[in-house]
C-alpha cells in the first residue's frame, strides 16, 4: 500500500472515531453473548494479508474484547509459493534465460541454495539473469528482445493481468510463462480443517478478501459459510470496514446463522468481473497445486491449458512438474510459517522472529512481502501507530 493511500486511510479512519467507537461498543456487546453461548472464546480468520496490513498497521486487536481473537490466514502469495518454483527459477536464470519477477518474489528464499543461490536476488548477485518488473506487461515489453520466463505468481487478483496479454496475443513467443497462479477458497477450506484434524478449536467465522471478490464475485465464498456452517463476511480493506465485519460475524454467530454477507458492496457483486473470469478460464485450467509448507491442495492452482501449452515454461525448460508424490516440506529449519499461514501461530511464536529473520535479511517466506504475516508484524509490531491513533481516538 502506498503512502499517500496509507496517509488518507489514516485521516479517514481518525475522522471517523465516533463510528469506531460505536462499532468497538457493539463488538463488545456481541462477543460477550455470542462467548457464554459458546463456552470458549471467538477465533475469527482474516484470510487476506492485506486484512492483516490494516489489522496491525490500526492496531484492530487492541479493540477487540478479550473473548476475540483475530488470526491471520493463508493470502499472501509469496509466502506459499513453493521453494520448487524458486529453485526452477534459480536455476534458469544462472543458466543465462532471463527471469522476470515482481521485487518481492525476488527477495523470496528458497530452503538451500542451488548453485549457490537461495533466492533470485542471490542467484543476481552471481551473475544470473533476473529483471524485476512491476507488471506482467512491462516483462512482455523488455523480452522482445530474447528469451525469458516470467515468474508468475499471484492469486485470482493478479491472474487476469497474465490471462488477458496471453489471449490477446501481444506475448512474443520467447516469453515463457510460469504459473504458480493459486485459488484461494481451496486454502480456507483446507485451513479450517486442518485446525480440526489438529483437535483446535476452528475458526468460527472468516473475514474474506475483498480484492479477490472483486474478480471471482462473492460466490465461492458462499460454498465455505454453507460447507462448515460458519459465517464469513467478505470485507473492505480500511480499519472502520474490518469493524463493520467482525461486528457482523459476532452478530450472525448471536443469533446463530451462519451465511455469507458482502461489507465491501463498494466493490464486490455477486458474480464479480465476469468478463476477466472469461479471459482467466480460456486460458488456464485448474488443478491441484502446492502451497509452500502445506502441501497440495485439491483444485487450488492454475495451470495453462492446452490452447496455451506453447508458453509453458515447463514444458519448454523440461522442468517436471510439482507433483504431490515429489513435493518436500518446503520451510526452512525452525520456520514456523505454515502455522502462521493457517492461523495456528503467531509470528511471535517463531524463535527466528526479529533474531535470525528480519525484513531486512528474510530467513522464511512470511518475512519478504508486506502481505505476510511476519514482515507486517515486524515492521508493526502490535503498537506503533495503531496504537497511537486508537489512544487518540480515545478507543483504548
Ligand atoms: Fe518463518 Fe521468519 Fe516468520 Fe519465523 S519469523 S515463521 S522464520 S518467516
Amino acid at each position: 500500500m502506498g503512502a499517500a493511500t496509507t496517509d488518507l486511510i489514516e485521516r479517514v479512519f481518525r475522522e471517523n472515531a465516533e463510528l469506531a467507537n460505536s462499532l468497538k461498543r457493539i463488538i463488545w456487546r456481541y462477543a460477550e453473548e455470542v462467548s457464554e453461548k459458546l463456552g470458549h472464546e471467538i477465533k475469527i480468520m482474516n484470510f487476506c494479508g492485506t486484512h492483516e496490513w490494516t489489522t496491525v498497521h490500526f492496531g484492530i486487536r487492541s479493540l477487540m474484547p478479550p473473548s476475540v481473537e483475530l488470526v491471520a490466514g493463508p493470502g499472501c502469495p509469496v509466502c506459499i509459493t513453493p521453494a520448487y518454483y524458486i529453485d526452477k527459477a534459480v536455476e534458469l536464470a544462472l543458466d543465462g534465460v532471463t527471469v522476470y519477477a515482481f521485487g518481492d518474489a525476488y527477495r523470496l528464499p528458497s530452503v538451500r541454495p542451488v548453485k549457490g543461490a537461495r533466492s533470485l536476488s542471490e542467484a543476481k548477485a552471481l551473475g544470473g539473469s533476473i529483471e524485476v518488473v512491476y507488471s506482467f506487461l512491462d516483462a512482455i515489453k523488455s523480452a522482445k528482445n530474447g528469451e525469458g520466463v516470467f515468474f508468475g505468481i499471484g492469486f485470482e487478483t493478479t491472474a487476469p493481468s497474465y490471462a488477458v496479454p496471453l489471449h490477446a496475443g501481444i506475448v512474443p513467443p520467447s516469453l515463457k510463462f510460469m504459473s504458480i497462479l493459486r485459488l484461494t477458497p481451496p486454502a480456507a477450506v483446507y485451513a479450517i480443517e486442518k485446525a480440526v484434524e489438529k483437535g483446535l478449536t476452528p475458526v468460527q467465522g472468516i473475514i474474506a478478501p475483498g480484492h479477490v471478490s472483486t474478480v471471482t464475485g462473492a460466490k465461492p465464498w458462499a460454498a465455505l459459510s454453507e460447507r462448515f456452517g460458519i459465517p464469513a463476511v467478505i470485507s473492505g480493506f480500511e480499519p472502520i470496514d474490518l469493524l463493520i465485519s467482525v461486528a457482523r460475524i459476532l452478530k450472525m454467530l448471536k443469533e446463530g446463522e451462519a451465511r455469507l454477507e458482502v461489507e465491501y458492496t463498494r466493490a464486490v457483486t455477486w458474480e464479480g468481473n465476469v468478463a476477466a473470469m472469461k479471459r482467466v478460464n480460456e486460458v488456464f485450467e485448474v488443478r491441484d497445486a502446492a502451497w509452500r509448507g502445506l502441501g497440495f491442495i485439491p483444485d487450488s492452482g492454475w495451470e495453462l491449458n492446452g490452447r496455451y501449452r506453447g508458453y509453458d515454461a515447463f514444458e519448454e525448460y523440461g522442468i517436471e512438474p510439482l507433483t504431490p508424490e515429489k513435493w518436500k516440506y518446503d520451510l526452512p529449519p525452525s520456520c514456523r510459517c505454515a502455522e502462521v499461514t493457517l492461523g495456528l501461530a503467531k509470528p511471535t511464536d517463531c524463535p527466528m522472529f526479529m533474531k535470525a529473520c528480519t525484513p531486512g535479511k528474510p530467513w522464511g517466506p512470511c518475512m519478504v512481502s508486506m502481505e505476510g504475516t511476519c514482515a507486517v508484524w515486524a515492521k508493526f509490531g502490535g503498537g506503533g501507530l495503531a496504537e497511537d491513533v486508537a489512544r487518540d481516538l480515545g478507543l483504548v
